[in-house]
């Protein structure tokens, strides 16, 4: 009998799976149905040897230092500063759009913050009430600028025109005044020194927890004892899809090594005109390996295939409350991570998430004992 079941080996999983067992001295099984632990932040060597991400780019960045030095338990970590550059009218350009965007776009010398705070107000279109992801773009930079960096790339990424989507989907980029061409202003910007996967197989090394890998929680549900869950896979596919289904977004990548040692001058270019992927990442700049080889990913979304993205949108968050009330209900289980709680959380957020989970757990755990 085991005291654990966790549906799902990524953060979520196995953040909660480490905490049981080493705080709790709990009995932990995890499972995935994918062949591997880590999740979305898998990393592996390709046939090349290069070290890459086969869900796609995973750059670490937060302003907790209560989670980094959790996840310093498991890993050592290499210090890294993402930088985006954006295909745009034919020239690669800094995005989040900033000083030297605009100076290199319109021809410009702008030389201070105030100017460039001054230009950008030309161009702002004022909005009331900002609602949309449209809204927070075109109230902050204009519609010329949302229309070259930000309609296509979105309408490519999610399959809907930013003005159907929440505010918080483009919120997450935001836009500058001085030349910082930092992707993330995070305190905390690192990769994991030997990469995800081997600071997950270190966070499960631990004598009270197994891992079953190509097992779905299905198969398993009605054979394997288990005094409590903790599901991090889809909410709605837990509950039979009842009230039907929550829609998340799919990718494709396409992973490619090229025999020679660069192909692009920063870790990922965006493509929000022109191509039918939306961007394409070089790993050997987010890791810092040295290879004679350079992979890259090519990304492309869709509606169809393995959940990523939840999507929001006002219709959307109202669907997942009706699930989210079915989970508050399920006795003895916890519901955990992007897809189990339907929120758009970067890692670092997931294992805040997990790691006030684990402080509930056991909160409820001692009432439980001291009945
Ligand atoms: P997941 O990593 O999705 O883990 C859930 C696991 O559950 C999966 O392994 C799945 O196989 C398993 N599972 C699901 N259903 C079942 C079932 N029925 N039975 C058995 N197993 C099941 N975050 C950042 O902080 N920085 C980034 O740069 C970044 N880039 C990203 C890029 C892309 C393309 C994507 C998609 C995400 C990115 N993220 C990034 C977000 C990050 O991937 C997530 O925050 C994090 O991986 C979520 O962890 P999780 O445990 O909630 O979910
Ligand atoms: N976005 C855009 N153009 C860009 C970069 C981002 O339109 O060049 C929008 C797009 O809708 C994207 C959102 O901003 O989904 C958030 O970007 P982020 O880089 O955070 O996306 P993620 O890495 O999570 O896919």
């Amino acid at each position: 009998m085991f005291d654990w079941l966790i549906v799902g080996a990524g953060f979520a999983g196995s953040v909660l799976a480490e905490r049981l067992a080493s705080q709790r001295n709990a009995k932990v099984l995890v499972i995935d149905k994918r062949n591997h632990i880590a999740g979305n932040a898998y990393d592996r060597h390709d046939n090349a040897g290069v070290l890459m991400h086969q869900y796609g780019p995973h750059i670490f960045h937060t302003n907790s230092q209560a989670i980094f030095d959790y996840l310093s338990n498991f890993t050592g970590w290499r210090p890294y500063e993402h930088r985006v550059l954006a295909q745009v009218d034919g020239q690669l350009l800094p995005i989040p759009i900033n000083r030297t965007t605009i100076n290199k776009l319109y021809g410009l010398s702008l030389s201070s913050d105030a100017e460039t705070e001054a230009f950008l107000a030309t161009l702002a279109e004022p909005v009331p009430e900002i609602r949309t992801s449209e809204d927070v773009v075109v109230s902050r930079v204009g519609r010329e600028l949302y229309e070259k960096f930000f309609r296509g790339y979105t309408r490519k990424q999610w399959g809907v025109d930013p003005s159907e989507l929440d505010k918080s989907v483009t919120a997450r980029v935001p836009t500058r005044v001085n030349e910082d061409d930092r992707y993330f202003n995070d305190s905390f910007q690192f990769m994991p020194e030997h990469g995800y996967t081997r600071m997950f197989e270190r966070m499960l090394d631990h004598p009270n927890i197994k891992v079953m890998l190509n097992t779905r929680f299905e198969e398993i549900r009605d054979i394997i004892p288990y005094r409590r869950m903790i599901f991090t896979g889809p909410v709605d596919e837990y509950f039979d899809f009842r009230y039907g289904r929550l829609p998340y977004r799919s990718l494709r990548f396409e992973h490619v090594t090229l025999d020679k040692p660069w192909h692009q001058p920063v870790g990922v270019v965006n493509y929000p005109q022109t191509e039918d992927y939306t961007r394409v990442t070089e790993y050997k700049h987010l890791t810092g390996q040295e290879h004679p080889k350079t992979s890259l990913t090519y990304e492309r979304s869709s509606a169809e295939g393995e959940p990523y993205y939840p999507v929001p949108r006002p219709e959307n968050a109202l669907l997942y409350k009706k699930y989210e009330e079915l989970a508050e209900a399920e006795q003895d289980v916890w519901f955990v991570g992007r897809l189990a709680t339907y929120r758009y959380y970067n890692m670092d957020q997931v294992v805040g998430q997990a790691l006030a989970t684990f402080r509930r757990i056991e909160a409820s755990l001692s009432e439980v004992e001291v009945d």
